[in-house]
């Protein structure tokens, strides 16, 4: 049987950079979910889909198709056989994916997807639901976070050093709305799971917190 570990948290806690580390640290399959629901976002913002019309939203997901592959270790996404793994990380689509993943027809699509992997292969698998819904008996649970205006900073950072206009307070308003309604929703909400461990990052590198994720999985792993 796989060992998985789920990490949950908000958005810009550093989850997919921690669950990277710590997944070739375990040579583990690190499964990124939040990419999906970008996938499925794109393909709405692409066709002009208003994803509040039930009946448009359904024909909609019914001609979707995503597809994962892994080259050297790096997830890449599929919409229909179009690579789109760079274009779903604009802020359109940040803002969409989140707007999106409130739908439960877009969650239900992507549950079985989400636990088959994991049914095959040890993964680290991070997102907002994880710990709580998609992997219930996973091994380790995280809860990884951080405060908002150090969630801030850091893509503040990442997006200056890719040479991008941008503008902290703005990011820091769009990143607590975000929290908001993936932690408002009335499906899936982000929560910590009750047997999750949580984890602070707003002090700690990401070495540190992937370190620690590597000695709570081995310990018990060895259980
Ligand atoms: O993690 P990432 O920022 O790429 O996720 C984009 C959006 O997808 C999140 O804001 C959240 O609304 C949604 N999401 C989700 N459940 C997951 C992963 C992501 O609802 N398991």
């Amino acid at each position: 049987m796989s060992f998985n570990i789920a990490i949950d948290g908000p958005a810009g806690a550093g989850k997919s950079t921690v669950a990277k580390m710590a997944a070739e640290k375990l040579g583990f399959v690190y499964v990124d979910t939040g990419a999906m629901y970008r996938t499925i976002a794109l393909y709405m913002l692409d066709s002009h889909i208003d994803v509040d019309d039930g009946k448009a939203l359904v024909d909609a997901l019914g001609k979707i198709e995503i597809g994962i592959r892994y080259e050297d270790g790096v997830q890449r996404m599929l919409l229909n056989g179009a690579d789109v793994s760079g274009r779903i990380r604009t802020k359109e689509v940040s803002a969409q994916a989140s707007v999106t993943a409130v739908k439960p027809q877009v969650r239900a699509k992507l549950l079985d997807l989400q636990r088959n992997l994991a049914k095959k292969e040890d993964v680290i698998m991070d997102g907002r639901d994880i710990g709580t819904r998609i992997l219930p008996d996973a091994g380790l649970k995280i809860f990884l976070t951080a405060s908002s205006a150090e969630r801030a900073r850091r893509r503040f950072d990442e997006l200056r050093e890719k040479g991008e206009k941008c503008d902290y307070e703005e990011i820091r308003k769009e990143i607590e709305e975000r929290d908001y309604r993936d932690m408002h929703r009335e499906e899936a909400p982000l929560k910590q799971a009750d047997d999750a461990v949580f984890l602070d990052t707003s002090d700690i590198s990401a070495e540190e917190a992937a370190d620690r994720i590597v000695s709570l999985a081995k310990e018990r792993m060895e259980r």
